[in-house]
């Protein structure tokens, strides 16, 4: 096979990150992607001429993908949902501002809620103390209601459903953003066209990519020396980035595998979800664009109300349930967020163009939470000189796909670092630069 300085495998939006900064920084890369097309979680699929991703996918304006975007020349184009969102409570929906000045909320949970919403963006996330965001919630905010508002917007802009276990202060930092005008954006034609961009600039900046390219083995003596194919195919290598859940690192290096690597894997929380994304000709209740659960754990979106995402008009909606870490079963979850569309688009089964279910999907393999040993999982992995890791996973801070990206970015620039030591140390081993 062809020779490369970096191979990267799994195309998701952090190998592909990863890629293209290794690329414009003049390495050889080779990006390896067992499935047929790159793209992972971010990837849409068109039905009946509507765009579906896999979940309500959303993504916020000055969060670390948005930032990468700019830096590569990239857009994110989409638009904003404005403040009126609306809350689910004992089966009813009702809007937020009537919901909150309403008697479900005592005078001192209005007062509480007001003052902490307002003290949200001023906090400096990095001061929090290392609790759980239920501790933290609890110590501000002593109104059960409150305590429940301020649940369901962490859970919404996180996927966790474990506050118990959630780390405080990075989600406090997402959440704030969040709260900020025009910050959450539903991109236009779905996520599908962030993975192209990343994939034009990739094959642009020179990045070979190989699609239906399963990994099964990173061989290695304490040292990268190959990359192993289920097609049989070998590739000698350098500097590996796995892009890949930590669990498939970790399978991939075989017995003789890294105790960090074997850690992260223990020690990590999966955030799973079941998502059911729908084309609605119409829709009955078209005030209901932005649903939280507060007695149920759901979010309802109605994405179009935000952004185009069909070529005839109907209405692309996403309803998800926030699974925690377990896996539910599907049938019960279906029948679950058809009973919620009931509730928030009441007739909303004569109006389906197209429907996707997708139970247990994990939306996150692992996130920032106490019992983390590491708090900051690679990117190097330290018993392997040569290997690093990214994915959304390995984050230092960030959220869902702004850790995929921001990890695919602290990769390429760990292996570019130890590069230049090299080359600097005893000149330029890499012919193929
Ligand atoms: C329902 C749902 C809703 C979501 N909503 C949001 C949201 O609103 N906002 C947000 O920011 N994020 C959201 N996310 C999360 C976001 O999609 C992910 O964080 C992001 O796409 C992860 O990118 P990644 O590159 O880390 O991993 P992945 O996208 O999983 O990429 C890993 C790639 O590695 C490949 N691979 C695995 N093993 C091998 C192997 N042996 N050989 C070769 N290739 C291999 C896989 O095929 C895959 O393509 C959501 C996710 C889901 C499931």
């Amino acid at each position: 096979m062809k020779q490369f300085d970096v191979a990267i495998i799994g195309g998701g939006i952090a190998g592909l990150v990863a890629a293209i900064d290794l690329a414009q920084a003049g390495k050889s890369v080779v990006l390896l992607e067992k499935a047929s097309q790159l793209g992972g979680r971010a990837i849409s699929a068109k039905k009946n001429g509507a765009i579906f991703d896999l979940g309500g996918h959303a993504t916020i304006r000055g969060g670390a993908m948005d930032e990468i975007f700019q830096d590569l020349g990239l857009r994110i184009d989409g638009g904003s949902p404005s403040a009126n969102i609306s809350f689910l409570w004992n089966n009813k929906v009702s809007h937020i501002f009537r919901f909150i000045f309403s008697r479900n909320l005592s005078w001192l949970g209005k007062k509480e809620f007001m003052k902490f919403y307002n003290a949200l963006t001023k906090i400096d996330a990095d001061s929090v103390p290392a609790i759980s965001l239920q501790s933290w919630i609890e110590q501000e905010i002593s109104d059960p209601m409150a305590r429940r508002i301020a649940y369901a917007m962490f859970r919404t802009s996180s996927y966790s459903h474990a506050p118990d276990h959630q780390m405080a202060g990075p989600a406090i930092r997402t959440v704030a953003r969040t709260t900020k005008k025009s910050s959450i954006v539903y991109v236009k034609d779905g996520w599908q066209t962030l993975v192209d961009q990343l994939y034009e600039k990739a094959a642009r900046s020179g990045v070979s990519i190989m699609t239906g390219k399963n990994v099964t083995e990173i061989e290695h003596d304490g040292v990268v020396r190959k990359i192993k194919f289920a097609d049989g195919q070998e590739m000698d290598i350098m500097y590996v980035i796995s892009a890949t859940p930590p669990a498939v690192t970790s399978r991939l290096l075989g017995d003789a595998g890294s105790k960090s690597i074997l850690r992260w894997v223990e020690q990590s929380r999966v955030i799973k979800a079941a998502s059911l994304t729908l084309s609605l000709k119409r829709l009955s209740a078209p005030d209901h664009f932005a649903v939280l659960g507060l007695d149920q754990p759901v979010y309802f979106v109605n994405q179009s109300k935000f952004t185009r995402l069909s070529e005839d008009g109907t209405s692309v909606v996403n309803i998800v349930k926030y699974n925690g870490t377990g896996g539910t079963d599907p049938k019960a979850d279906e029948r679950f967020l058809e009973q919620m569309m009931d509730l928030i688009q009441p007739g909303w089964q004569k109006e389906v163009v197209a429907r996707q279910y997708l139970p247990n999907m994990v939306a996150a393999y692992d996130y920032m939470h106490l019992g983390r040993e590491d708090r900051f999982p690679g990117p190097a992995v330290p018993e392997i000189a040569g290997l690093y890791v990214a994915g959304e996973w390995a984050t230092h801070g960030e959220n869902l796909a702004d850790a995929a990206a921001a990890s695919g970015r602290r990769a390429a620039r760990c292996v570019l670092e130890e590069m230049e030591q090299i080359v600097r140390v005893v000149g330029n081993p890499f012919r193929y630069e």
